[in-house]
């Protein structure tokens, strides 16, 4: 995915900068604790399509 991208986008619900996991296509937001996929390199920036991440997941 293009890392120009990723430098603008944030999270729609706190619009808090996001963390790119590129092993798992996911742009991940640590105050939510929210990671929203991406679909053949493109972000789906919905609460509704995000997955809950564990705290342990994010370390
Ligand atoms: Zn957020």
């Amino acid at each position: 995915m293009d890392h120009k991208l990723i430098d603008i986008l944030v999270c729609p619900s706190c619009k808090g900068e996001l963390q790119y996991n590129q092993k798992a296509q996911e742009l991940i937001c640590r105050f939510d604790k929210l990671a929203y996929p991406i679909h053949d390199d493109i972000p789906v920036m919905l609460e509704e399509q995000a997955r809950k991440v564990s705290s342990e997941e994010l370390d």
